[in-house]
């Protein structure tokens, strides 16, 4: 028997309307809807049709429940220009990825979460104070990623392919996720993972719907990326476009997000900073110059490193979830790259490593 909830996770997976599933399903919507309500299974062929069309096997569709992502807790950045069906895909994901974590964490220790809540703080105070907590006092941050999930937050990778959508985060079990566009350049995902940060401190209760949530994700950003006390130790004065890309390789941020740091710090004055402005759009957002290393995830590769060694790969992990090979990589893009490429694992046989 199918599971109408995982039946409409593919749908949203897809990008479908109901309407336009069920066309694709060639039923018609009535059949949908009477399956949706429990009235109703699908026929065989629908099924086939439905696993050719998304890849998904068969056994997916018959599972239990699973978790799917409080819509109302997660933040979009730009929700404005993103569409229903996007967003729907990208949580879709998310109760993909949940699927992935909870495999993960039966056969792992993975680091318990230390992040405080901080909604009682200004964003700029509440900065200071997870880097004060965390012991990391006023330096720079060399990665992101690394940094949250050794306070015990789980990164994915977002694959939708589209601008529109930069990052999102939510608490589920009282654990902290974060999903990242690594398509973007990697100061600009830096930038969001520090935003994401700020939204899981300062939003966990109440959720970061209003309207102010974004700006004060930015604020926290850009404090906890760029600490002032460095900041003005390091460059009291900027001279020229030359100082800001000098401070790019320092803070690991964008001249763009530097720029606008020191300008609401009243280090650059309005003038100078329209210029840094203009200049700096020359290059556009995409190809500033010096751009820095991408980061990868250490917790992910030591995962699947470990597991590569028990001749587990991620198309083993995909037959026992029943998700698509594809689905998983999506996930893991760009933060973690395969181990032992071009190497024979060997045999497989799944079994527990904790
Ligand atoms: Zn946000």
């Amino acid at each position: 028997m199918q599971n109408p909830e995982r039946v409409e996770l593919v749908r949203l997976r897809l990008g479908l309307t109901k309407i336009g599933f069920a066309k694709a399903l060639g039923v018609d919507r009535k059949t949908i809807q009477r399956f949706e309500s429990g009235t109703h299974e699908l026929s065989s062929k629908c099924i086939q049709t439905l696993v050719e069309l998304s890849c998904f096997p068969k056994e997916f569709f018959e599972k239990n429940k699973f978790d799917y992502p409080d819509p109302g807790a997660v933040s979009f950045r730009s929700l404005r220009s993103l569409t229903a069906t996007l967003r729907n895909a990208a949580l879709a994901a998310g109760a993909l990825a949940f699927e992935l974590d909870d495999w993960v964490e039966a056969r792992f220790e993975l680091p318990e979460h230390s992040l405080p809540q901080l909604n009682n703080s200004t964003p700029a105070d509440a900065a200071l104070a997870l880097r004060a907590y965390w012991g990391i006092g006023e330096r720079p941050i060399g990665n992101m990623i690394n940094m949250l999930e050794s306070h015990g937050t789980r990164i994915f990778s977002l694959s939708e392919e589209t601008r529109h959508l930069d990052a999102y985060s939510f608490w589920r079990n009282d654990r902290p996720y974060v999903f990242l566009n690594t398509m973007k350049t990697p100061e600009h995902s830096r930038f969001d993972a520090a935003h994401e940060l700020g939204h899981l401190v300062l939003h966990r209760h109440g959720g970061p719907s209003h309207r102010s949530a974004e700006d004060e994700a930015n604020a926290f950003a850009s404090t906890f990326l760029m600490p002032p006390a460095d900041l003005r130790a390091r460059l009291p004065v900027v001279r020229g476009l030359r100082d800001l890309f000098e401070g790019k390789k320092r803070w690991r941020v964008s001249a763009a997000a530097l720029a606008y740091t020191l300008h609401k710090q009243g280090v650059i004055s309005d003038w100078h900073y329209r210029g840094y402005c203009i200049e700096l759009n020359k290059y556009g957002r995409a190809s500033e110059p010096f751009g820095i290393e991408p980061e990868n995830s250490q917790v992910w590769q030591k995962i699947l490193t470990d597991l590569w060694r028990q001749g587990i790969t991620i198309f083993h992990v995909a037959q026992e979830l029943k998700i698509p090979e594809r689905e998983l990589w999506n996930l893991l893009f760009g933060i973690a790259a395969a181990p032992g490429m071009g190497e024979r694992p060997q045999p497989a046989t799944l079994r527990m490593v904790k």
